[in-house]
């Protein structure tokens, strides 16, 4: 419970209109997007300036007074949640594009910035932002860069940890940590924005970002490509990099029975290839002014049909097509959401490995509960994929009860084939016990280390990101 007085400290800091006790407008901020999580607070902070959040944080810190940073609340591990009556700091007000900068290739936005508003910016001077996801109508800068974020382009553009020039952080203490530098080249020491990144609010609060800006592509092609089987994949993406001259910017693996929930749940959406039953995958190639990309990929598709490893392909005619191509790989997740109770797990193995993966571990959960039905999609060509399980047809109790010990069947897979537990989504409160389980010690330790060097009385976003102490 925290002191009246520390409450009216910390609304004294955020300004008169920064701060709200008022349940209603609490309530959406409490309640994540599966409803896995709920929160409670008192105290709903929402500063619009760098400042008020630098006196937030030393009210917080001097009186050890746990805080948890939110932005669009779009994160699927439970980090933006206050679980434990904490604090929360909305950045939904610092929602200011400081400078859009087409010499240097530079946007640099505040942390509460919808990322769509940020593309549309960028978009606005003839460049392109490439980062893109689902979610990208309401998740916020802020987030992105806290989750290190990945979605449907990391294959060409990587990771927000590669678009992220520059950084303004307010550390745990209130002290303004200025890293906005628009460098692409820098070796002045450790670099510390690279910190923040991806470090789910337990370290400090990223108030503001600078951002890499890219040439827009002329033009995007989508194409729909039915395989001849999962173990293809790896192959094609191959062979259409090398007949694109890599420009190939997403490869979006699709399975059958997702396609049929999107197509049960969501209005509007078509499939092209009806009579594919087997694995798809949803191909852009992101195209320059003097290149026809319809030509070189038909030429590619079919010399690939020929060699086996494609069944059938549809490329889009025109840029309906193409949305509805994408709005039936985006949809996945609305879909399962729809059809019932499902497990999530975001895992990477080496691209490589990925038909093995599959292969393997689908039997392995269908055996531990009967029914199970494995809707595995995702970012392929990053080797990420959502292993997400739906449950059994009106079996939903049953899949609850079975969640622990499906996720540690696909987590001790992924960890076996040389993987990863959280591909891009983090860790916030859904993985951060299991982390023990596959990181060493050493690792872990220094993960405690930086935890205790920046915020010391763990005042930000405690209990996330790192295993509980009893595991150790
Ligand atoms: P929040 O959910 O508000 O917060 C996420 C974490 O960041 C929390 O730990 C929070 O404490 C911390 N945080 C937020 N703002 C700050 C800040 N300013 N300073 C410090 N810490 C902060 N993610 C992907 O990577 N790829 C996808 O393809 C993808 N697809 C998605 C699709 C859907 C339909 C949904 C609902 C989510 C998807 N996500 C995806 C997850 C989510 O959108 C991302 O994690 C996103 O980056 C979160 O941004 P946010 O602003 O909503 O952050
Ligand atoms: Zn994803």
């Amino acid at each position: 419970m925290v002191a009246a007085d520390i409450l009216a400290r910390l609304k004294d800091a955020a300004g008169s209109s920064g701060w709200t006790e008022d349940a209603h407008e609490i309530a959406p901020h409490m309640n994540e997007w599966r409803g896995r999580w709920r929160g409670h607070t008192k105290l709903l902070l929402k500063p619009a300036t760098t400042e008020q959040v630098s006196r937030i944080l030393a009210i917080c810190n001097e009186t050890k007074t746990p805080i948890v940073p939110q932005g669009g609340n779009t994160g699927l591990v439970g980090g933006q949640i206050p679980t434990q009556g904490e604090i929360l700091l909305s950045l939904a007000r610092m929602n200011r594009i400081r400078a859009v900068d087409v010499q240097d290739d530079v946007i640099v936005a505040e942390a509460g910035v919808v990322l769509a508003t940020v593309q549309k910016a960028a978009d606005h001077v003839n460049r392109l932002f490439p980062l893109s996801l689902a979610a990208e109508g309401s998740c916020t800068i802020g987030g992105n860069v806290s989750t290190n974020a990945g979605g449907v382009n990391v294959l060409h553009y990587g990771t927000m940890r590669d678009l992220v020039l520059g950084l303004e952080v307010v550390l745990a203490d209130g002290r303004v940590l200025d890293l906005l530098r628009p460098l692409r080249k820098d070796n002045t020491g450790y670099d510390l924005k690279q910190m923040f990144i991806g470090a789910e609010g337990t370290l400090g609060v990223v108030t503001a970002a600078a951002l890499r800006l890219f040439p827009k592509p002329h033009s995007h092609t989508g194409t729909l490509i039915a395989l001849a089987g999962v173990a293809r994949a790896v192959d094609l993406l191959n062979r259409l990099q090398a007949a694109t001259g890599n420009l190939v910017t997403a490869f979006e693996l699709m399975p059958r029975i997702g396609i049929d929930l999107v197509l049960k749940h969501i209005p509007d959406v078509a499939d092209p290839l009806p009579r594919h039953k087997g694995w798809s995958v949803l191909v852009e190639t992101s195209n320059p002014r003097a290149f026809d990309a319809r030509e070189v990929l038909q030429e590619a598709l079919l010399a690939a049909t020929s060699d086996g490893l494609v069944a059938d392909a549809v490329i889009a005619k025109n840029e309906r097509e193409r949305a509805n191509l994408w709005r039936l790989r985006e949809s996945f997740s609305e879909a399962q959401k729809l059809e019932g109770a499902s497990l999530k797990h975001d895992i990477s193995v080496p691209v490589s490995r990925i038909a093995e993966f599959i292969a393997t571990v689908a039997p392995l959960v269908e055996r531990a509960l009967p029914g199970a039905r494995s809707v595995v999609f995702g970012h392929a060509g990053d080797g990420n994929l959502h292993f997400n399980i739906s449950a059994p047809v009106g079996g939903d109790a049953a899949l609850v009860a079975a969640r622990d010990t499906i996720e540690d069947i696909v987590h001790d897979a992924a960890n076996r084939f040389g993987g990863s537990i959280s591909a891009e989504h983090g860790l916030g409160l859904a993985k951060n016990a299991q982390i023990a389980r596959y990181k060493s010690e050493e690792e872990i330790d220094a993960m405690r280390a930086l935890k205790r060097a920046f915020d010391p009385n763990n005042i930000v976003n405690p209990g996330k990101v790192l295993p509980p102490e009893e595991n150790r």
